[in-house]
């Protein structure tokens, strides 16, 4: 990114400048943390790596292509080739069981229904699930909703994955289950980022960028 900014409703009221001259590059295969006090922009600028929200000022190239050049629907094709999301809310679909949830990305990559199902299993029982394929949301525990965000980021197999707070809900040792899956896929070249509060998770990552009111004001090796 070069001097990445945004402000939100910009001209009224409410206007808030929420990130403010963002200078990063993240190579391919690096798995990196974003931290920083609750309100510092973090999410704000995962949104806009993961093309879910356009900048109000400077430039974001994502594998060579600039994010601004792209339509809503190019940025759309962008997101579903190359980028995983693991949503600080995780996002699910409250009227589908886990497995559907999961299965879901591949129905607009147009994935075959058969294969989708068998893939989500795999992807459940990669993050521990597999017993619990058939809970719809509701009726499972933060960290259980959790892992299927995550199950469900992945199974595009998108080259970046992105994740806000990740390990957020989890017990230590599921944490650690987690954290593993990234190193793993890290290893398979894919390119990590997350946000994260806790220090321990964040030392796992090669580097770490501290944000501060909308300012990336440091960046350290781990
Ligand atoms: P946390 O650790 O609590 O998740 P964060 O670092 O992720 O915090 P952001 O969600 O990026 O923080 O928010 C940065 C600032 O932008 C905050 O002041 C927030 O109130 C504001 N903000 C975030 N989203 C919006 C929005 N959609 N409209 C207006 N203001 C917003
Ligand atoms: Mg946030």
């Amino acid at each position: 990114t070069r001097a990445l900014g945004k402000v939100y409703a910009a001209g009224s009221e409410a206007e808030v400048v929420a990130l403010c001259d963002v200078d990063m590059r993240i190579g391919r295969g690096e798995f990196v943390a974003i931290m920083g006090p609750s309100g510092s922009g973090k999410s704000t600028l995962m949104n806009l790596l993961g093309c879910l929200d356009t900048p109000s000022a400077g430039t974001y190239w994502c594998d060579g292509i600039d994010v601004a050049s792209l339509d809503a629907e190019g940025r759309a094709r962008l997101r579903l080739d190359k980028i995983g999301f693991v949503f600080q809310g995780f996002n699910l679909l409250p009227r589908m069981d886990a497995l559907e949830n999961v299965a879901m990305p591949m129905g607009y990559a147009n994935v075959h229904r058969e294969q989708r199902l068998k893939r989500a299993h795999e992807a459940l029982e990669a993050v521990g699930l597999g017993n619990r394929q058939h809970h719809r949301p509701s009726e499972m525990s933060g960290g259980q909703q959790q892992r299927v965000a995550i199950a469900r980021a992945l199974i595009n197999r998108p080259p970046i994955l992105l994740a806000d707070e990740p390990t957020g809900a989890l017990d230590s040792k599921t944490g650690e289950e987690i954290l593993a899956l990234f190193k793993r896929l890290q290893q398979e070249d894919h390119t990590v980022v997350l946000i994260t509060h806790d220090p321990d998770v964040a030392h796992h990552c090669d580097r770490i960028f501290t944000m501060r009111d909308g300012c990336l004001t440091e960046e350290t090796r781990a």
